[in-house]
């Protein structure tokens, strides 16, 4: 079984059925991990991809790595697969994060552990650990990044002289996506005293995060929903101010529905592009926040995130259990994940050169031209 190919590698003996690699002497190079990522619609699901897999091959594992094309059946019958052809250990970004559960039961009952990356898988038992980032932080980081983008908070925090009301609009992720709704809590837990307090107006009334979701996280549905609001709601000469934007394939909709119904350029001080928030630092939105037409993203480093995953696989490919920092927040519906919590930064356009040029996640060329 892969539980005894598992610890007859952390005793140093012999791993069964292994072909043997190039790896550094330990028993990583019997090894394989499959990798299952959603989508490559997004630029950083491919990074993640590669991240994973580069740093998983160093460590002398071998790698499966697969896309499902944001599919529920192919990405269950790729795990399927991966499971067929001996994965000893699973590492998954569900698209849908509760269809999972029967591939689970497969892995658990072939002794495989799984480890849910950035995405929690929901009701299943067998779910060993989850890596990814602070997803309520994200949210208030957006709720925080809308409401300094309008002059309500200073970039230090403290209260800045703008009153409003502004007339905003909410937009979440996919409600399959268990992110989704810590995203729209976290911004809605700093968003919601401004809304009660009349700083904020939310002039659709559309306030609840199924009124708010989009399917799949797709630019081209949030586009088209942005274009309901200004008929529905702003074909009455009254102006949004600010856009609540969970993800920055999201927000490129939401500016291009702003800008076809007339809305910019930013420097045009009688017509402004309203406040537009992101998330993931994609290229093609980190230039729109150089030119000023999106206000901010939120950037998860998705290398550290990518290093998170090996070590919890090289934990449980020792026999051991990976150091979770968070053993509370995660409840999956079955069980409470033990998880580790990665940091994310907010980018503005004032800080793009520190936070994303000299780390190297972006050249300078890259940001200038937005790809
Ligand atoms: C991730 C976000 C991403 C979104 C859409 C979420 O699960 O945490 O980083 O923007 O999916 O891909």
């Amino acid at each position: 079984s892969a539980v005894l190919a598992l610890s007859l590698a952390a005793c140093g003996g012999e791993g069964a059925g292994g072909s043997g690699g190039a790896g550094s002497g330990g028993g990583a190079e019997d090894l394989t991990i499959g990798v299952s990522m959603p989508t490559q619609t997004s630029e950083r699901w491919i990074a993640d991809g590669n991240n994973v897999k580069e740093q998983l091959e160093a460590e002398g594992y071998s790698v499966d790595l697969q896309y499902a094309g944001d599919d529920i059946p192919t990405q269950s019958q790729q795990i399927d697969q991966m499971i067929t052809e001996g994965a000893d250990i699973l590492v998954i970004a569900a698209i849908d994060g509760t269809a999972l559960a029967g591939q689970l039961e497969n892995a658990a009952s072939n002794d495989i552990p799984v480890i849910a990356y950035d995405r929690l898988i929901r009701d299943s038992e067998n779910v060993n650990f989850y890596v990814t980032f602070d997803n309520f932080a994200v949210g208030v980081a957006q709720g925080t990044a809308l409401l300094t983008g309008l002059g309500v908070l200073n970039a230090d925090g403290s209260a800045g002289t703008a009153t409003g009301p502004f007339n905003i609009e909410l937009f979440a992720g996919s409600l399959d996506d268990n992110n989704a709704f810590f995203f729209f809590n976290g911004a809605m837990s700093v968003l919601q005293p401004k809304i009660d307090d009349g700083t904020l107006v939310v002039k659709s009334n559309q306030t609840d995060i199924e009124q708010a979701a989009i399917l799949r996280w797709q630019q081209e549905t949030a586009q088209r929903r942005m274009e309901d609001l200004l008929t529905s709601t702003y074909n009455d000469g009254s102006r949004v101010d600010g856009v609540l934007s969970p993800y920055d394939g999201i927000s490129r909709g939401i500016i291009t529905a702003l800008q076809n119904a007339g809305y910019g350029p930013t420097l045009d001080a009688a017509n402004p592009m309203p406040i537009v928030t992101g998330q993931d630092a994609e290229i093609a939105s980190v230039k729109l926040i150089a030119d000023g037409v999106q206000s901010s993203t939120i950037f998860k480093d998705t290398r550290l995130l990518a290093e998170q995953a090996v070590a919890a696989a090289a934990a449980f490919a020792e026999g051991n259990e990976p150091e979770a920092n968070d053993t509370e927040t995660y409840d999956n519906g079955v069980k409470v994940v033990p998880s580790y919590l990665l940091p994310v930064e907010t980018v503005f356009a004032d800080n793009i050169q520190s936070v994303l040029v000299d780390s190297g996640y972006w050249t300078a060329e890259e940001v200038a031209s937005g790809q």
